[in-house]
């Protein structure tokens, strides 16, 4: 991840005139389909993603059964004209591994032993692409596990920061700076990503990835200025889930 584009200014400004704390613009809408239990529309950026619940319900094939608690089978999946080079279809590599951290981390949360035998799908669909899926897709996941009525010890949320370069007045790279919410051209020229997801409530980590370089110190300041940023998109969960809910209070 070296960087050769000035990715932020001598003020701390950064490409898309975000200050170094500041997040993309998220959107978050409740209850978007009407087959799924339940369901979120996320935009994170230029991220926009769908997340839908179905189940508890008899996990099939049986082998696949826990007798003592549910299985939480999330499925991370980009589509292919979710990115500007056609995206080959279907499970790869990137997919898979997104597939089983989010799995990991939506399973520490939910309260799986509540349903012996069962199985419950998180489908997280990218309908577009621009660095930070992973995080939109475990937080619109949440909401859509809420929306659902599944039982968990909290809402589930996630968010990134990362370092860029920073270059002196010739041009030349000089130390960086630790940011939030890294934007794509930031993810792919900066130098490291760490995207994490929490219990909001508690700070319990449920997911922790790096990719690139960070120095102990800098690892300390992007993982609390990430928990920052979840708290920020927490709020927005669940302000997301109060306007559905209200409405539907109003409607009925
Ligand atoms: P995340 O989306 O969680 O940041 P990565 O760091 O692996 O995960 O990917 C960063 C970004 O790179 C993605 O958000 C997407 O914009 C782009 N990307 C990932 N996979 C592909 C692909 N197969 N083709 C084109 N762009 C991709």
């Amino acid at each position: 991840m070296e960087s050769d584009i000035k990715l932020i200014d001598e003020a701390g400004k950064r490409l898309d005139g975000r200050k170094i704390d500041e997040l993309r613009e998220i959107k978050i809408e409740a209850g978007v389909l009407h087959r799924a239990e339940g369901s979120c529309y996320l935009e994170w950026g230029g991220n926009k993603v769908v997340a839908a619940v179905y189940g508890p319900r008899e996990a099939i094939p049986k082998h696949t059964q826990d007798p003592l608690k549910a299985v939480v089978r999330a499925r991370y999946n980009m589509a292919a004209f979710s990115v500007d080079d056609r995206k080959r279809p279907g499970p790869d590599r990137r997919s898979r591994e997104i597939s089983k951290v989010t799995s990991e981390a939506l399973e520490k949360i939910v309260i799986t032993d509540k349903f012996p035998r069962a199985a419950i799908d998180v489908n997280i669909e990218v309908l577009e692409a621009e660095a930070g899926t992973r995080c939109a897709g475990l937080t619109a996941a949440g909401v859509a596990l809420a929306d659902a009525g599944i039982p968990m010890k909290d809402i589930p949320v996630a968010c990134a920061a990362g370092k860029i370069g920073s270059h002196d007045e010739n041009g030349n790279k000089k130390g960086g700076y630790v940011v939030l919410d890294l934007g794509k051209k930031e993810d792919n020229f900066g130098d490291a990503d760490l995207p994490i997801g929490i219990s909001p409530r508690t700070g319990e980590i449920i997911l922790l990835q790096m990719d690139g370089h960070l120095t102990l110190e800098e690892f300390d300041q992007a993982l609390d200025l990430a928990i920052k940023g979840c708290k920020i998109i927490s709020e927005i969960q669940k302000k997301a889930l109060l306007d559905k809910y209200q409405i539907d209070l109003e409607v009925n």
